[in-house]
């Protein structure tokens, strides 16, 4: 007997054991890996951007573009560099806000542990669970042994790396319950190009500092070019924009003012496109760019009107996917439970008593760059402020 039954070992539902926990609750914690924590420990490229200093609710993705303002006003960044450094953890701000352990992910992991001792969690490890509801108890089965608490938390994440134990058991379970699934897809991963497009894998490997835009969103960062198609931090960010069918816009020259071609015949009437983009670009990308646009020769023997509409095409690439790596390679996924069916304040179901949900397995996708890793401490606290 438990106060919380929470199923999902990983950011979310260790943040939340340890806050009801510490609350004085009985809580156990359940998860199918061996080990709690998996994708924490592989983040950040092993040293875990653990958040974001500019978090703000527009940088993330849901359908109810409100929905994640409460919690994460309630735990903000600051509230988990609090943590991070009562635990003597060091850490750095790499970019664009994004905060990093000086050392390993493994400290955010034992950090998490070890205030979930504190809070007397208990913690099974390594079994499926089986979960009924009956008389406004949740029961659930772990091999051979049985637990039950008039709350749940579901905190199974989403499907993103399955060879890392993710399962879409999060929408199973909510569809159980009657709750409904906003789609989920695949987010901050890599693009495919097919056809046409494909001749740019000659440039497999080569990367630049690009605008990428899909519809209204945009994103400066560095683009690479792989064998298969387009990645590097621009493209996982449009990525999670992007839909099937859609195309993509790359700038090539962010830095550039408009009339920069035509005003580079009147100063230099000599030089070609080539050499003007080999100036700003890797030579192959450049190269390939000029080729591309098929203006050889120098800039004079070019008309104004052919410069403008290159210019045009440099700020603008158009690219059409013809899918992405999938859930095999992305880092999380859009969509998940509906926000529609939660409270903001708790992540309590409405028609469900006793029944929550957190992390990624909500409809709520911030952007790369320690966003989901917020959402989880946030998401997971303001439940575990409620059971
Ligand atoms: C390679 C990679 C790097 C990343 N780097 C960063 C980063 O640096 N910064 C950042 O903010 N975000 C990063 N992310 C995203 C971040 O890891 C997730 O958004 C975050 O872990 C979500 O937390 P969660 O607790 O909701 O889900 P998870 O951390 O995925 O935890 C879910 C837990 O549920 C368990 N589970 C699944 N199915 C079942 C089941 N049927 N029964 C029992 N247990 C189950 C899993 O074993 C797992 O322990 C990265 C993701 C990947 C894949």
């Amino acid at each position: 007997m438990y106060d919380a039954i929470i199923l999902g070992a990983g950011a979310a539902g260790l943040m939340c054991a340890l806050t009801v926990g510490q609350r004085g609750r009985r809580v156990l914690l359940v998860d199918h890996a061996d080990q709690v924590g998996k994708k924490i420990l592989i983040s950040g490229g092993g040293r875990c951007n653990f958040t974001n200093i500019g978090t703000d609710p527009a940088r993330y993705l849901s359908q109810n573009p409100h929905f994640a303002k409460s919690a994460l006003r309630r735990y903000t960044p600051r509230d988990f560099l609090d943590l991070v450094e009562r635990h003597g953890i060091a850490w750095h701000e790499k970019t664009l806000g994004q905060l990093f352990c000086d050392g390993s992910a493994r400290q955010i992991v034992d950090m998490l542990l070890g205030e979930c001792a504190i809070g007397g969690v208990e913690i099974w490890l390594g079994q499926p669970a089986t979960v009924e509801h009956a008389d406004g108890r949740y029961r659930i089965a772990c091999g051979n042994r049985a637990a039950e608490a008039p709350s749940l938390v579901i905190a199974t994440g989403g499907p993103s790396i399955p060879k890392m134990g993710a399962t879409g058991f999060a929408y199973d379970l909510a569809r159980q319950f009657g709750l409904k699934i906003v789609e989920p897809r695949p987010a901050l991963v890599p693009l495919t190009l097919s056809g046409e497009q494909a001749l740019f894998k000659e440039l497999s490997g080569v990367s630049a500092d690009v605008i990428a835009r899909a519809g209204k969103a945009a994103f400066r960062e560095a683009a690479l070019f792989t064998h298969r198609g387009l990645s590097g931090p621009a493209i996982l960010q449009i990525s999670s924009y992007w839909r099937h069918g859609e195309s993509i816009a790359i700038d090539f020259l962010p830095d550039v003012r408009p009339g920069w071609l035509t005003e580079a015949k009147r100063a230099r009437a000599r030089t070609t496109l080539r050499k003007l983009l080999g100036e700003a670009l890797p030579d192959r990308l450049a190269s390939e760019l000029a080729e591309q646009l098929a203006l050889t020769g120098e800039l004079h023997s070019h008309s104004d009107k052919a410069l403008l509409a290159a210019e045009q095409r440099l700020a603008a690439w158009s690219f059409t996917p013809n899918g992405t790596e999938g859930y095999a390679k992305a880092e999380v996924t859009v969509g998940g439970i509906s926000t529609a069916e939660l409270s903001s304040q708790t992540m309590e179901a409405r028609k469900v008593p006793g029944l929550y949900a957190i992390g990624e397995a909500v409809d709520v996708t911030g952007w790369l760059g320690g966003y989901n890793f917020q959402w989880a401490w946030a998401s997971g606290w303001a439940a575990g402020q409620a059971l």
